[in-house]
């Protein structure tokens, strides 16, 4: 292709992006119109057909049943258009922001504020009047633009973007995203994608999900999972209904969006080296999938070739012919864009600052936080004195103040007794019950003693950053408190590499997790600990479905504390995971 016809026309004022998304939306609302004239006729054509079987009155070829007809379909078609077309508008863009779990940048977080002040630069750069971002909690490489709640564009990208790409890829993805946004593609795709959610929302409207919140098992929650052909035939008509947009929209757009981020950022190496690393590395976004023509990289870009049937459905062109035509921008080639790819990846190994395990760690240290973790868990252990009567009449226990108040069955009229004193009541009886609950009311920690302390040695905790997140880690034991939702950050960002020893215990946990009987002397190693924040104890649950590694989770707080080496051990088995998913790919 000549650089000539992918020249593109930059909107020199934003009236005129106005008036280009109004020829859009018009467009857009014609063709959804078709659409729904196309298959309400087919529709309506055939329950006539089948029915002029038994009623002759139903007969297409008269003439009074066929004005019936055409009527009939104009006036659904009509209807369902306007419906869908204004609901859509209106509620698509919130369902496709909840559907990605999209959440505002972190002023706090350092990689979140790089992506801040870039945005703040093509702002200014581009003329547009604002310029919103969005994180999504993913640790796969990919990135989209939309037009938020308020119409205001925005550009998304993912974690695993933010933590791979170097300043320059991240200046050419948000240069790329911008002008999708300027030549208009971004209100199109937005909106369609929106019309498209129609559907699918409709469907999760229609279903109830049901958590199980049970402490004692290791099951973690379980959403319902109800079947239902609803779900099939809305995917595939909205399927059908995002084709069939798409195809009449230009397919150049991605190609184009390119040109004009080169004009943007200076940067076409840069971009090209982004998209090549999101499309060697796992540009997957959960079931976003009816999102796929708003990615920089779709989701399956490397079974995308350059055939007639891919050409036809396919919402991007292949990778490699973009990253070709990218690198000649910059005079380079596809080889020499790989090439500075590898050497971008050592000289950022060698960068890494390496961590070491706690069994590395001198025996005197090891046995004094040994002692002292006991003494603490023996303190709480002396606190285990309530028994808990169940609807079955049968009593439970001992518990501990903090777990007694926080058991889902736990009402202020149950019965319990204090073992100390040998006293059975109904619980709101005890005076420290009414205590712990009038604190739970105020949402005060159960014992301010205990707060802001490590669970399991009660040193005090002090506020640390690890990889650019916001954590509490406990100086004695090494223990670490993590917001349940700063994870993904976590996983994606790779400024500490780990010690052989690490490497050796997650390669021991790997095997561990595929053994059911080894697991439960993990579990058992575990003891009773209160959340630093509220005071309530902290339950024993899987890391997750796929990491069944027991952890200490406050799930009222949403937070998880690592014992010394659990959080990097996990980092380091999801990074192994990654390297032997890029080896299958023989990379
Ligand atoms: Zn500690
Ligand atoms: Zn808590």
């Amino acid at each position: 292709m000549n650089e000539k016809k992918i020249r593109p026309e930059i909107p020199s004022a934003y009236w005129e992006i106005k008036q280009k998304q109004a020829r859009i939306s018009l467009v857009l609302f014609f063709l959804l119109f078709l659409f729904y004239l196309l298959t309400t006729g087919i529709l309506t054509a055939s329950i006539f057909i089948v029915l002029s079987f038994f009623f002759p009155a139903f007969n297409l070829l008269t003439t009074g049943v066929f004005l019936n007809f055409v009527t009939l379909t104009l006036v659904i078609s009509s209807i369902t258009t306007l419906i869908n077309f204004f609901a859509g508008k209106k509620e698509g863009v919130k369902f496709i922001l909840n559907n990605l779990r999209a959440y505002y940048p972190d002023q706090a977080d350092r990689y979140h504020r790089t992506l801040l002040n870039i945005l703040e630069e093509m702002k200014l750069s581009s003329g547009l009047p604002e310029l919103k971002g969005y994180i999504i909690p993913s640790i796969n490489l990919n990135s989209l633009s939309l037009l938020d709640v308020d119409g205001h564009p925005a550009v998304a990208v993912t974690e695993g973007l933010l933590a791979e790409a170097s300043r320059d890829e991240l200046e050419a993805v948000v240069a790329h995203e911008t002008a999708h946004i300027l030549n208009g593609d971004t209100f199109a795709l937005t909106l369609i994608c929106s019309l498209a959610a129609f559907y699918e929302k409709l469907y999760s409207a229609s279903q109830t999900k049901e958590e199980d919140f049970r402490q004692d098992s290791l099951l973690q929650t379980k959403k319902q999972q109800t079947w239902s052909p609803f779900i099939y035939l809305g995917s595939l008509f909205s399927y059908f209904l995002i084709s069939f947009l798409i195809i009449i929209i230009s397919r150049n757009r991605e190609l184009l969006a390119d040109a004009t981020a080169v004009e943007l950022s200076r940067h076409p190496e840069a971009l090209a080296r982004i998209i090549y690393k999101a499309h060697l590395a796992n540009s997957y976004l959960g079931e976003a999938s009816l999102f796929t023509p708003l990615f920089l990289v779709p989701p399956d870009s490397r079974e995308i070739n350059d055939s007639l049937w891919d050409r036809l459905f396919n919402t991007h062109p292949p990778v490699l012919k973009r990253v070709q035509l990218l690198a000649s921008m910059g005079h380079k080639t596809l080889k020499d864009i790989v090439e500075d790819i590898k050497q971008q990846e050592s000289s950022r190994q060698q960068a890494r600052r390496e961590i070491s395990s706690e069994t590395e760690l001198p025996e005197e240290k090891r046995t004094a936080i040994r002692q002292q973790k006991e003494i603490a868990s023996a303190h709480l252990e002396k606190g285990k004195f309530w028994l808990v009567k169940t609807a079955e009449n049968k009593w439970l226990g001992p518990f501990h103040l903090a777990e007694v108040v926080s058991l889902p069955y736990f009402t202020p009229a149950i019965r319990i007794k204090n073992l100390k004193d040998n006293v059975e009541a109904p619980a709101r009886e005890f005076p420290q019950i009414r205590f712990a609950l009038y604190r739970q009311i105020r949402n005060q920690p159960l014992d301010a003693g205990l707060t802001a302390r490590c669970p399991l040695c009660q040193a005090s905790l002090a506020d640390s950053f690890y990889e650019g997140v916001k954590i509490k880690h406990c100086p004695v034991c090494r223990g670490k408190l993590v917001n349940m939702s700063d994870l993904e950050k976590i996983f994606a960002r790779k400024e500490y590499k780990f010690s052989e020893k690490i490497k050796e215990q997650a390669h021991q946990w790997k095997q561990i997790i595929q053994e059911p009987g080894r697991r439960k002397k993990l579990l058992v190693s575990k003891r009773i600990a209160l959340c630093p924040l509220c005071g309530l104890q902290m339950i024993i649950k899987p890391f997750n479905y796929h990491l069944i590694i027991p952890v200490y989770k406050c799930l009222k707080c949403q937070v998880i504390w690592f014992e010394a080496d659990e959080l990097e051990i996990l980092q380091a088995i999801i990074e192994s995971q990654w390297k032997s998913s890029d080896q299958e790919r023989n990379l």
